[in-house]
């Protein structure tokens, strides 16, 4: 009845980047951490691979896979530099997934191809100085103005902490913004907001410093400003007046990816914890036959395996058409929770190695606390859990 065996081609893609994560990532994270580089290398090479195409059809350059194969892609990569993980789960969940998902056959075909062959990178931008969890507090504001070139939108406002929105390869951003007012059966208004694409270089928009944070180091991640910069009226993604619920859905969508990501770094902690209790000796014996070590590893275990059933289940509603939103909230909680307990115990195990740098646990322990933040902070999940609880 229920079966959460991989089939041969999800276990060779889950295979290939394990490999990959070990052998090309693994090996260059460190120094992208300290240095706070984005590793356009690893990028490339993960466009070759065609891991930023996963669950696009082929006509736009795609791989013709699907969500869940995006899903295990990061989960292996989480495992070993989750800078890299979140790189290419925000360029595809947030990225290219917005534009498939919502806009023309001309925008798909303008933006698709390179986003999907990792050649180039797209922002999402939601978050702004005031409106995180309450996302629907945008205040940032779009009006079609007539222009000799035709209609254009003209944006003013800001947006916050908004990934892959300022390398050197992003192509633009989509943005929410307040379009105008609408009037409610009930004879009440509210906010009109939409989505445009806004293209790097365009005049009046800026990425502006990047943020110097506690983890994700050689993630791009910027605030973003817009005085008065213009877009053509055909940069509007998909229907007017429809952008929050559409960029709702999309992280509906992103919260399977994030619980991916999240439980590859949980399942690391569990990896380097166990090869480091066999080989630290303490009181004349290995740690690992310690039965505090012992259960401390053992629950980091059962932590990883129930975040990876969430994200799976979730993941496998989403490809049946059934409805996933709660499924996604609770795997999001779940995986965001257990890569940081994880995070912590493993640093623990560590001892006083599990506070420098240079041990991967150190880089989890800083890395692990967004994923209870970003994407929808727990409390954002807890409150849609008990939406549907009819609480
Ligand atoms: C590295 C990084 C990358 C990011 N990437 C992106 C991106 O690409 N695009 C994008 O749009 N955003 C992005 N974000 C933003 C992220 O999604 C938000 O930070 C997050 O949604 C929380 O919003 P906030 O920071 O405004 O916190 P707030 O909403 O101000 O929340 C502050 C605290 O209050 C709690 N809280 C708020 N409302 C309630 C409530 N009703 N009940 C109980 N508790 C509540 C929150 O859970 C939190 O603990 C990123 C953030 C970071 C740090």
């Amino acid at each position: 009845m229920v079966d959460f065996q991989l089939d041969d081609e999800y276990q060779e893609l889950s295979d290939t980047v394990r490999e990959f994560a070990d052998e090309v990532v693994a090996p260059v994270s460190q120094r992208h951490d300290e240095e706070h580089s984005f590793p356009y290398e690893i990028v490339a090479q993960m466009g070759d691979l065609g891991l930023f195409g996963l669950p696009f059809p082929e006509e736009y350059g795609g791989m013709g896979g699907d969500y869940f194969a995006l899903a295990l892609a990061l989960e292996q990569l989480g495992r070993v530099d989750q800078s890299v993980a979140i790189t290419l789960e925000a360029g595809v969940s947030l990225g290219a997934m917005p534009v498939y998902r919502f806009g023309t056959k001309k925008q798909k075909e303008t933006w698709l191809p390179d986003l999907a062959a990792g050649r180039s990178l797209a922002g999402f931008g939601l978050t702004e100085p005031e409106a995180g969890s309450d996302a629907g507090g945008t205040k940032t504001y779009a009006r079609l103005q007539d222009s000799a070139e035709g209609r254009e939108w003209v944006i003013n406002g800001a947006k916050e902490f908004i990934t892959n929105s300022g390398t050197d390869i992003t192509k633009f951003v989509t943005v929410t913004a307040v379009t105008g007012t609408e009037q409610r059966d009930d004879g009440t208004a509210r906010k009109e907001i939409s989505t445009i694409i806004v293209p790097s270089g365009t005049p009046g928009f800026r990425a502006e410093r990047p943020y110097n944070k506690v983890g994700w180091n050689a993630s791009d991640t910027h605030p973003l400003s817009f005085k008065d910069a213009r877009v053509p009226e055909e940069n509007l993604l998909g229907v007017r007046g429809r952008g929050y619920a559409n960029f709702l859905s999309i992280l509906d969508e992103g919260r399977i990816a994030i619980a991916a990501l999240a439980t590859g770094a949980a399942q690391g902690c569990v990896d380097l914890s166990v090869k480091y209790a066999k080989e630290r000796s303490a009181f004349g014996t290995a740690i690992g036959k310690y039965q505090a070590i012992q259960f401390k590893i053992a629950r980091m275990k059962a932590r990883a395996h129930t975040a990876r059933l969430a994200y799976y289940d979730a993941a496998a509603r989403m490809l049946a058409g059934k409805p996933f939103k709660t499924e996604a909230a609770i795997a999001k909680m779940v995986a965001g929770e257990a890569a940081m307990d994880n995070a912590r115990d493993a640093t623990q195990v560590f001892g006083g190695y599990g506070f420098i740098n240079e041990f991967t646990v150190a880089r989890h322990y800083r890395d692990s606390k967004i994923l209870e933040v970003g994407e929808g902070t727990t409390e954002v999940q807890l409150m849609l859990i008990a939406r549907e609880l009819g609480l």
